[in-house]
This record gives structure tokens, sequence and C-alpha cells, in this order.
């Protein structure tokens, strides 16, 4: 019998096994939080996760993560359900799947634009010694995901002024999560019990791209490109709701009703306990021809447009659902035209949007975010007959005239 395999090497960039016991490991796989987290800094989670594409069902949910690292302007994503449906081992999961990006090479996060903004100056020394002679500020890096610890505190996320450290400014500065985030997926696992000065500084950086801490007279700004993941159960307290707003997409994630889909998720699970490496194994053809087509579709997605004849009628879907929110058609674009170039085209069209609907438009409208769950049902079905006709061409209306 094979011993399941609970350690792994470390490498400079993670500190610890995520994994001490077997039960931390059953938790992991059903999707509940490992609080081993430092409040230093968020993790850097580089384990043997589960794969992405072993995860039976949740169509929904793993469409929006899809196009969230297609599209990283759709503004984030609220994965919303009951503890145990597989959203954290979905979201770690993402790991086999992480593109690559050009980052700073440097601890400060320093890059050749902050020179071409604000000159020399604007970077620590060892950078302006290095772009003086030429060489690079950054590197070809995978993307990675960031796991804010539930206790992290302001100063951890926004970073702090090191009163005792030298001279240069950049190096006075702590950097906290949210410059470590740069480029990278921040996850935050139950999110509604962040306190709201966090919530707040992350979703500001997230929307501006970047953020400056401010203490005396020392001021640093760091660049913040994130895709934001977040997660909640709603019954362990709710959201606010310019919170939930602020989310591209919403999923509604719930437990597998169909009983073969539960014993297939449970079989897996199984497998990825008693051997990980053998169960992952069955999934690496797949999961390295589904990382390639999303580095296909990244580039691509900067080409796809939207046409008006498309763009119109949308706008009006979603007024006529009385919602104000700019936001949604801003997410429904975005989500639609990575929709698109997953599959391999430049030009939107309806069924795109139809398709990817229901994540981008649910729980906008202010009284559904009052009554979140209440009114889901009733909201889903209204948006399906609206979709349905939106799928079809409007007949025209026959002009009467009068003898
Ligand atoms: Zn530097």
């Amino acid at each position: 019998m094979t011993e399941p395999n609970l350690t792994q090497p470390e490498t400079q960039d993670q500190p610890a096994n995520p994994f001490r016991n077997l039960r931390e490991l059953v938790d992991y796989v059903s999707g509940r939080a490992l609080p081993i987290l430092t409040a230093e800094e968020g993790r850097v989670t580089e384990s043997i996760p589960f794969p992405f594409l072993g995860i039976v069902g949740q169509h929904e949910m793993k469409l929006a993560l899809l196009l969230g690292l297609i599209n990283p302007n759709i503004g984030g994503i609220l994965l919303i359900g009951p503890r145990g449906t597989a959203k954290t081992t979905a979201v770690r999961s993402l790991l086999g799947l992480l593109p690559q990006v050009v980052r700073s090479t440097c601890f400060y996060g320093c890059t050749p634009e902050d020179i071409e903004i604000g000159g020399l100056d604007a970077v620590c020394p060892d950078c302006a010694k290095k772009y003086g002679e030429g060489k690079p500020l950054t590197a070809p890096d995978k993307v990675r995901l960031i796991e804010l610890p539930l206790n992290a505190r302001l100063d951890d996320v926004v970073g702090t002024i090191d009163e005792r450290a030298a001279l240069h400014e950049r190096m006075r500065v702590r950097r906290g999560i949210l410059a470590q985030a740069d480029l990278n997926l921040l996850y935050i696992d139950e999110i509604n019990l962040l306190s709201d000065d966090i919530v707040d500084s992350i979703l500001d950086a997230s929307a501006q791209g970047s953020y400056t801490v401010r203490r005396g007279p020392v001021v640093a700004s760091y660049r913040s490109r994130f895709v934001l993941i977040g997660s909640m159960n709603p019954e362990e307290g709710r959201l606010r709701p310019q919170i939930l707003d602020r989310f591209g997409l919403r999923v509604i994630v719930r437990g597998l009703e169909n009983i073969e889909e539960r014993l297939e998720a449970y079989r897996r699970v199984q497998a990825y306990l008693s051997n990980p490496r053998q169960m992952i194994g069955q999934f690496t053809d797949e999961m390295e021809a589904a990382a390639a087509e999303i580095r296909i579709a990244r580039e691509r997605v900067r080409k796809v447009a939207i046409p008006d004849r498309v763009a119109n009628p949308a706008i009006e879907l979603v007024q006529r659902m009385g919602i104000d929110s700019l936001r949604a058609e801003i997410t429904w674009f975005e989500s639609a035209r990575a929709y698109t170039a997953a599959d391999g085209r430049e030009e939107v069209e309806i069924s795109d949007l139809a398709e990817v609907a229901p994540m981008a438009l649910r729980l906008r409208r202010s009284h559904f975010m009052n009554e979140y769950f209440k009114g889901q049902i009733g909201e889903e079905k209204e948006l399906s007959t609206l979709l349905d006709s939106f799928r079809k061409p409007r007949p025209r209306k026959k002009a009467t005239r009068k003898k």
C-alpha cells in the first residue's frame, strides 16, 4: 500500500509544508481553510493542489475562475456558498493553470516604469545601479496565489513604515500583502468576516491597480494589480452591499445535487488522499492543455471586440433589470470578451454574453443585495426568461396601417 505523500520539499518562496497531518490534508481537500498562516504576510501556496480539472461539477465556479485568469479586468470573483462545496479547493487548484507574467526581480518591487515616471530616485539604489548598467529589472515569473490570512491587520495588508530603516523612501516601507499580490491572484476566504477597513483598502487597491502608504513625511506607492477572489459562507455573516457590488462576478456555489456526481467527487478525493501524485497524474495532460489554452486566450482577449449590435441590447437588458451600477455592464462585457477569447474568436456574440450573464448580473440590485438569497430564486428565473428573449432576435412589429 502506498503511504499518502504528506511531505514536500521546501522551496525558497514557501516557508512550510501546508499539511502537518492527515486531518489537515482532508480539511484542505474538503474546501476548508487551513489557518496555518503567519500574520506577517500572505502565504504563497505552492503545494501539490487538487487538479482543477478533477473537480466534479461546479461548472459556473470553474468557468468564473478561468475567465479571471484570462482577463484580469473582470474585476474579481466572489464565491458564495456553504462550507464543503470545494470553493477553497477550486481556488488553490488554479495553481496548475497559472500563466506567466513579467515582474520586478527586486524585493521592493522596483520596475523600469518607476524610473520612466519618477527618475532614478523612484527606485532603490540597487535597481538604480542595475538600470544604469543596462541590466533588466524584471524577469518572467509565474502568477502566484496569495492567500490573505484571516487574522491579517491593516499594516500587514498595506505595509508599514520602518522608522529605523534607512534613507531611501522605498526601503522605509515594509511591503504589505497588497504589494506582494501585484500581478498575482489574491484569495480571501471568509471575506465577510474581515474588518471593514481592510476590505476597503483591498477593494480600493484592486480598483486602482495601485495604492499609496503615507506615514508622516514618508510616502510610497505600489502597484497592486491582482485578480481578487473572495469566498464567503452567507450563514456566517453578511457582506456589505457596496462590497458585493464591487466584485465583478458572483457565483452561487451549491453542493452537488446529482448522486452519481457526489459519488465521483468522493472517489476522486479518496484517490487524491491515498496517492495524490498518481491522482494528479491522471489529469496532467489535460491540465497542460488547459494552461496552454489560457495563455493563448490571454493574448487574444486584447483583440476581442464587442460590436454595437450586441452591446446595445445588452445595456438595454441591464436597464430593464433595474440595475444602476455601471459595473454591471463593464463586468459583463469583460467576462464575455474572455469567454469569446477562450472559444478562439475575436468578436463577441449574443450567445457569449448570455453564457456569462448570470455571474455578472445577479445580486446587483440593491434590494436583492439586502435580501441576499431570499430573492435569489426569483431573480434567476427572471434573468433566464430575459435571456431567452435576448438570445432570440426580436420579431419586428408589423406596421399597422389605417385604410
Ligand atoms: Zn529595487
